[in-house]
């Protein structure tokens, strides 16, 4: 059964460093890739764009093309989602044999002990760490006791079992951030070649950061 892939963030705004990271993993994995924007928790600075702009400005950046999808089920609950939640509710979606696969960078990964029963996410879904050439970091002991038994490089393992290995992934480095997008609207700049052509077609997408300025 076909595997899907997950990449969360905020998306505000979607730029070409989502995009091209989403891209390369479809390709490497060979899985269609959801994007799933999330509610911000009340102890992060709010995002500046609206739950339905930034939905707006990812379905006119993944128009045209079918490998890299947009799943708005974080949105579409009242407040923040735990991953663990979220990976459950696609498990009761998609059934227990369809492999998820949850796309992480390797900072986040470090910091998965952190999160609310972080163990768990091995029993419902694999995770593919996006890595940078170059980079490496210390993994937490008890982060690196869970993982180490559950690396594959294999993509084929990916594809053989509904959840709990954990592949590294090597993705090309694009030094383009959300924040950085949104600053360069607030002056008034163009960011053209930061953020897909789409969201340029259309005054309005943008128009909520150029206001901010
Ligand atoms: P901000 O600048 O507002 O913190 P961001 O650009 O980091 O935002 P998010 O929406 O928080 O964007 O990121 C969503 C996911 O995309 C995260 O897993 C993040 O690591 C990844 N990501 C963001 N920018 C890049 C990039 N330039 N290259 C690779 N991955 C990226």
């Amino acid at each position: 059964m076909e595997p899907i892939a997950i990449l969360g963030g905020t998306f505000d705004p979607v730029h070409i460093g989502h995009l091209r990271v989403a891209l390369e993993a479809s390709e490497a994995l060979a899985v269609p890739v959801c994007l799933m924007p999330a509610h911000v928790p009340p102890h992060r600075p709010a995002p500046v764009a609206s739950a339905a702009q930034r939905v707006a400005m990812l379905r006119a950046a993944l128009t045209g093309q079918d490998r890299l999808l947009l799943d708005t089920r974080e949105l579409e609950r009242s407040e923040p989602s735990y991953t663990v939640d979220t990976l459950r509710g696609m498990r009761a979606e998609f059934g227990a044999a369809r492999p998820l696969v949850l796309l992480l960078g390797l900072d986040a990964f470090a910091g998965l002990p952190t999160w609310h029963e972080w163990r768990e996410l091995f029993k419902l879904a694999h995770i593919a760490v996006m890595t940078r050439p170059g980079h490496s970091t210390v993994l937490p002991a008890d982060l690196d006791a869970e993982v180490a038994p559950r690396r594959t490089q294999s993509v084929a393992d990916l594809h053989a079992a509904p959840c709990g290995k954990a592949l590294d992934l090597a993705v090309t480095p694009l030094e383009v951030s959300a924040s950085a997008v949104r600053a360069v609207l607030a002056a008034g700049r163009d960011p053209r070649w930061l953020v897909p052509d789409a969201l340029l077609a259309d005054p309005d997408l943008l128009a909520a950061y150029r206001a901010a300025g």
